[in-house]
């Protein structure tokens, strides 16, 4: 039992054998395990509440083996059912009653750990058909709902290795990694398909009180074919938050999302952007003046903003634009000297407070401390950027007067 040798490790004391009704013997009869509290004093981990511990993490284990058997009694009960059934008896295709050939077991993986249940198999001499007569009409498959929804929640997060330590971690439940791809890979288009068809998901979005946000971002994935770029779109809905001032920027606490919806895939820009256009038509995100876009300094994101939408509150992400500030005072004061932190702290006020106009002079005067070629090259990269991006680095205005993403 991997898990409880896991809790083990970890200073809980579990009984090595033995199941609930050795543990309620043990518990009511002495009240607590005098001989468990003698290890525990024995050992290097300084355990307390001794009593509520160890029933803990009994419950975590015998508790959940309680569950599985519960389960598998249910199960099993179900495919008799069915079995009992006439029309089971009959092949489906050429209705001539079947032979049975005895029992099988099958193994299924139910979110309490593996059921174990029994069903008859058939086989129709006519057809050559072996069949499990249960298997369609129950649809059994080696995952129940419950195994399949918490593999692809934890697949979702880490690499499939992690995810399945998780899961064993967490759950107590068994898989190997490549069979936790397998289930996320048969999961995704189902997910795929019920965002696209599901009514909820438009209601919901439409409801959702606040402004509507929208981000786009690309990123490098490595796929079989070698490392492509995955394009992520999100719409979103915020109401605004309290104003601050630029300086106080960083420690504002922008309100939690009301509504999201994301949507990613490894596509050119002209089917990314008919992705995002159908999402636009189903969502109807309102007014065009009302949206608020953000995004990196990729022109193909801005393209298609403004393809499709038109004018939008456009804005630079913050992050991208302050990084690019930060490399430019590396590159004339040194990495990590006092001048350059010196030079970038000004910098960033008055980024966020003037926008494209304030730091722009800034750089203007920079070009006097400019001895090379490089730092010349550099310098007149990041006026450029600027240049390119400069109605979209009005920051001062969201912060105070619209305070949203950003
Ligand atoms: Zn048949």
């Amino acid at each position: 039992m991997a898990s409880a040798e896991t809790l083990r490790f970890q200073g809980f004391f579990l009984p090595k054998t033995g199941g609930l009704s050795e543990y309620r013997k043990n518990h009511i009869g002495h009240k607590f395990n005098k001989r468990l509290l003698r290890l525990a004093r024995g050992t290097r981990f300084n355990i307390k509440f001794t009593e509520t511990n160890y029933a803990e993490a009994v419950a975590m284990t015998q508790g959940r083996e309680l569950i599985r058997q519960s389960l598998e009694t249910i199960a099993q009960e179900e495919i008799d059912d069915i079995e009992k059934k006439k029309e089971t008896r009959m092949c489906q295709n050429c209705q001539t009653k079947k032979r049975h050939l005895g029992y099988r077991n099958k193994n299924i993986n139910t979110a309490a750990g593996t059921v174990k249940v029994k069903r008859l198999y058939d086989e129709c001499l006519p057809c050559n058909l072996p069949v499990h007569a249960v298997d369609e009409p129950l649809g059994i498959t080696d995952y129940t709902t419950g195994f399949r929804s918490l593999a692809v929640r934890a697949g979702a997060d880490c690499s499939f290795q992690k995810a399945a330590e998780n899961l064993l971690f967490y759950c107590g439940l068994t898989i190997g990694r490549m069979a936790l791809r397998k289930l996320c890979y048969e999961e995704a288009p189902k997910m795929a398909e019920w965002k696209q068809k599901s009514p909820e998901v438009v209601t919901e979005f439409t409801k959702a009180p606040g402004n509507v946000e929208l981000t786009i971002d690309a990123t490098k994935v490595n796929t079989m074919g070698g490392w492509r770029d995955v394009k992520v779109g999100i719409y979103s809905k915020r109401e605004l938050g309290e104003s601050v001032s630029p300086d106080q920027w960083d420690k504002r606490k922008l309100p939690q999302h009301t509504a999201r919806v994301a949507f990613a895939a490894i596509e050119k820009k002209d089917r990314f952007r008919n992705r995002l256009s159908g999402w636009r038509k189903r969502l109807r995100p309102g007014l065009t003046g009302d949206i608020s876009a953000l995004a990196d300094g990729a022109d193909w994101i801005w393209d298609i903003v403004r393809l499709e939408f038109g004018k939008v509150r456009e804005c630079l992400d913050v992050y991208h634009a302050l990084e690019h500030l930060s490399d430019i005072s590396k590159v004339f004061y040194g990495k990590g000297t006092a001048a350059s932190k010196k030079w970038y702290e000004s910098a960033k006020q008055e980024l966020l407070s003037g926008g494209f106009a304030l730091v722009v002079k800034r750089l203007d005067r920079l070009k006097g401390a400019a001895h090379t070629d490089g730092e010349r090259k550099s310098l007149r990269l990041l006026r450029d950027y600027f240049m390119n991006h400069s109605a979209r680095l009005c920051y001062e205005w969201h912060f105070l007067t619209f305070c949203d993403v950003f």
